[in-house]
């Protein structure tokens, strides 16, 4: 089944011996002592004296070598956060800030919300004035340019994981090249971990051309300065796979299962796509685990994905019990962005979710796609953290060198822009295609994002933000296009009720899984079904947890996950206060579901769907791009059918399915966006 790959492992010296250093509640020397052994240690003050005389500099260097963790507190230490200022490390994911933060406040030893604090959408845990070091993804680092764009309360800014080439980041990079110039006393680090360095310090170089005014006191060397980290990782020993496999989910099972039987104790982490793989990988490991007849064999099985509960989250943390081995299954989230000690066996499945947009269909997907070779060895690098350890990859040695890519594609390249677009206009910079960007994004993809914004009413004839509609959907922290449903809903008289919708769409699903049958959950579903759609069926849920007096048995009872409907409270918390700041009137309809469904259908005229005439299989075509979609089975309306729908977003897996979908009324498409759909074509689709 196993085949050693070709490449030769890397050699490195070992001279810790293989030390384990498993985080321990033994104190402060431990965690000094901890804090030391990291790879950056090494280069603390080399560091500190490149920022220092630097405006950018660029940091490589493996993962877990400390570049997160350490950075901001050297920065502190060196006082960068003296005098009120504070120092900001961004992350492309959610999880990310959270677990970083909370591992920084333990190092220090403080109260995470303290000096150390972190900001992500819809949480902030931060405590002005007391804060030193703040942990925040880069999207909420954009939104916090609308109200300060100097970003004048930071000292420093590293933007990490630079080489993930997230949308926001590399908006941030522009734009804070900008800053720059107007602010040289601004320090920038970008931190990646892999060398795309070359571009990045190419990207920061030009702005040495800027001429020192007479005069002026000799400030940074706009040169950004670029540091390698030496890292410390251990040989890995891949193998390939000598067939392709027919399905990665089993054969990333039964690779778990053999490595268990056959393997020295280790830690295994197994790379899947995303909660529904995930979850199944657990269940099917767990349960043949158990049908070996071996009642406790040792095996610990924790999933890793962005939308699993606080309290899972800290399990895949917990050091490994004696004697136990964990299986961690993780998205690429623990590709580099997080690490976790002691594995020692890897499997990559070689694959991971991608957003791709296709700017002709106007249609963007999250889809499972092959990782690029750049990933493959990043994955393979999180065995040998401890000691030498193996990879297993679930694909074949010649897939790898002629097959995959050497990197990924930006994922500017790959996404709709319609939220890039309007944040950058509310920003002020308005020639958008010649802003100054890292990598540029299709022309073809910014004319659709252009023509979407000026159908919502937030762009004018010359594509500057509207007033006062453009600057207040740029004010809500959504995506345009539900910022937009929002404030219809002011004028339709359900803000209310559209307030709740919004909350319910920003969380992953308030539905819970993993206990009770599919069939169980489909019936208690149907408890709360409304025949207008998903959306609706919302509200009922929303009722009747509100009637039941917020309580946790009653969400028991009904399948409806009580972790979620309570962020689902505060989510809608602040988009009240939000919704109040920039004047839309709150005010219930009282369960009137057409003005409901006219307000979603203002924000989401654009994924109107028709049922095809002949169609006995529920096959949809999209009103703009007649492409082919069906309704999600997860959806109150699948099997229902409703001739016109509108849906929320897009999955794809076998075809196109439609998550969350409202049924409509044609007339009110063109009552919502009359230059988008031409009257005479939708006339023609009517009758
Ligand atoms: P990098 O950013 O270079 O990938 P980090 O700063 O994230 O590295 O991690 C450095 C080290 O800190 C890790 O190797 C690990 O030993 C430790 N560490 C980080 N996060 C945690 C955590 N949540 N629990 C225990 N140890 C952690
Ligand atoms: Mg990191």
């Amino acid at each position: 089944f196993w085949k050693p790959g070709a490449e030769k492992p890397r050699l490195v010296d070992d001279e810790e011996g293989g030390v384990l250093f498993f985080s321990s509640p033994s104190g402060y020397a431990n965690i000094e002592r901890q804090r030391q052994r990291l790879p950056v240690y090494k280069y603390r003050t080399s560091i500190l004296y490149l920022v220092e005389t630097h405006a950018t500099t660029i940091i490589v260097g493996e993962t877990g070598s400390g570049k997160t963790t350490q950075i901001p507190q050297y920065l502190k230490e060196a006082g960068w956060a003296d005098g009120g200022r504070v120092i900001a490390c961004t992350q492309p994911r959610r999880l990310a800030v959270q677990s970083v933060a909370s591992r920084v406040a333990e190092e220090m030893g403080v109260k995470l919300g303290e000096e150390v604090g972190y900001t992500i959408r819809f949480e902030d845990v931060t405590n002005t004035g007391v804060t030193m070091i703040k942990f925040l993804t880069d999207g909420v680092l954009l939104r916090e340019m609308m109200n300060d764009p100097l970003l004048t309360k930071y000292s420093v800014i590293m933007i990490d994981e630079a080489h993930e080439r997230s949308i926001s980041t590399d908006i941030l990079l522009g734009l804070l090249k900008k800053i720059q110039r107007r602010r040289p006393e601004l320090r920038l680090i970008i931190s990646s971990a892999t060398i795309q360095a070359k571009s990045m310090s190419d990207f920061f170089q030009t702005s040495k051309t800027r001429r020192r005014p007479e005069g002026e006191e000799l400030g940074p060397n706009m040169e950004s300065a670029v540091l390698s980290v030496e890292g410390r990782g251990f040989n890995v020993q891949i193998h390939y796979v000598e067939e392709p496999v027919p399905d990665y989910l089993r054969a990333a099972v039964s690779t778990v299962l053999l490595i268990h039987e056959k393997e020295p104790m280790g830690d295994i982490l197994v790379f899947l796509t995303g909660q529904d793989d995930i979850d199944a990988a657990v269940q099917l490991i767990t349960e043949e685990d158990q049908n070996r007849g071996r009642k406790s064999s040792g095996l610990m099985v924790l999933p890793l994905y962005s939308g699993l509960p606080r309290s899972e989250q800290e399990l895949v943390f917990t050091p490994t019990p004696r004697g136990k081995r964990k299986v961690v299954i993780s998205t690429n989230i623990a590709e580099t962005s997080i690490t976790l000690e002691g594995v020692v066996y890897v499997v990559d499945s070689g694959f991971s979710k991608q957003r791709f947009y296709n700017p002709i269909t106007d249609i963007e997907n999250l889809v499972v796609a092959p990782i690029s070779k750049a990933s493959a060895r990043q994955r393979t690098g999180r065995a040998g953290r401890v000691r030498p350890g193996k990879c297993y990859r679930l694909y074949t040695e010649e897939y790898f060198a002629k097959e995959m890519s050497a990197e990924g594609i930006p994922e500017i390249q790959r996404s709709n822009l319609v939220p890039c677009v309007i944040q950058l206009k509310a920003l002020g910079i308005d020639n958008i295609l010649g802003f100054d960007w890292p990598a540029s994004p299709s022309s073809e993809a910014m004319v659709r994002a252009l023509e979407v914004l000026y159908s919502l009413g937030v762009l004018d004839d010359d594509a500057k933000l509207t007033s006062p509609t453009g600057f207040q959907i740029a004010e809500i922290p959504l995506d345009p296009m539900i910022s937009k449903m929002m404030l219809a809903s002011g004028q339709l008289g359900c803000s209310e009720e559209m307030i709740t919708i919004a909350a319910t769409l920003s969380i992953q699903s308030i539905w819970v899984s993993g206990w009770g049958s599919q069939k169980e959950l489909d019936e208690a579903k149907l408890n709360f079904a409304a025949a207008e759609g998903d959306h609706v069926s919302f509200l009922n849920v929303y009722k009747g947890f509100l009637q039941s007096g917020k309580s946790s048995q009653w969400c028991h009872k009904n399948f409806v996950n009580y972790q979620a409907m309570k962020k689902v409270l505060e989510i809608r918390e602040q988009l009240r206060r939000t919704a109040q700041r920039i004047g839309i009137v709150l005010k219930s309809c009282e369960r009137d579901t057409v003005v409901v469904r006219k307000a979603i259908t203002n924000g989401f005229f654009a994924n109107a769907c028709r049922l095809e005439a002949s169609s006995h299989d529920g096959k949809y075509k999209t009103i703009r791009g007649s492409q082919e979609v069906y309704i999600h089975p997860s959806s109150v309306l699948f099997r229902v059918n409703p001739k016109w729908v509108l849906y929320h977003s897009l999955v794809s897996t076998d075809k196109q399915y439609m998550r969350n979908v409202i049924s409509i009324d044609p007339s009110w498409l063109t009552e919502a966006a009359p230059h988008f759909y031409q009257h005479q074509r939708l006339k023609s689709m009517v009758h």
